[in-house]
């Protein structure tokens, strides 16, 4: 029964949803160990998505690390989003991305989605810190 409803709403498709920035609190990097705060309207959307069946993937960067995916578990736990998978890989069953930084464009033409025109800015802290944790090891 639930299969065939869920087979109704977006068949075996996943939405991936970023971390930072989109689910929790972004304010630069503080290590891997440091999430910030819940966004509640990012929160609530992704427990409706779940109550309805939906299959959520925690999209995120921190998963190019494997030391950096408990502490985002335990986060999604602390958060009432316990049992969520953390990937940085995309499928062909990902439906939709919700991100931060992402530019969405309109298929096939390259222009981008009205009111999309808002560009991320560069961090190329997060990644630097990110990775002289890992070379210290
Ligand atoms: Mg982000």
């Amino acid at each position: 029964m639930a299969d065939k409803k869920k087979e109704r709403r977006i068949g075996n498709k996943w939405i991936g949803v970023d971390l930072d920035g989109t689910l929790a609190e972004w304010d630069g990097w503080k290590g891997h160990e440091h999430i910030g705060k819940p966004i509640p309207l990012m929160v609530e959307r992704v427990k409706r998505w779940r109550e309805m069946d939906i299959e959520v993937r925690v999209f995120t960067a921190r998963a190019s690390i494997a030391d950096h995916v408990p502490p985002v578990q335990k986060w999604l736990e602390d958060n009432g989003l316990p049992g969520l998978a953390v990937t940085n890989q995309k499928d062909y069953k990902m439906l939709q991305l919700w991100d931060d930084r992402c530019v969405q464009v309109i298929p096939n033409s390259g222009e981008l989605v009205k009111n999309a025109n808002w560009v991320p800015p560069v961090d190329t802290k997060t990644e630097d810190d990110a990775t002289e944790e890992t070379d210290k090891k």
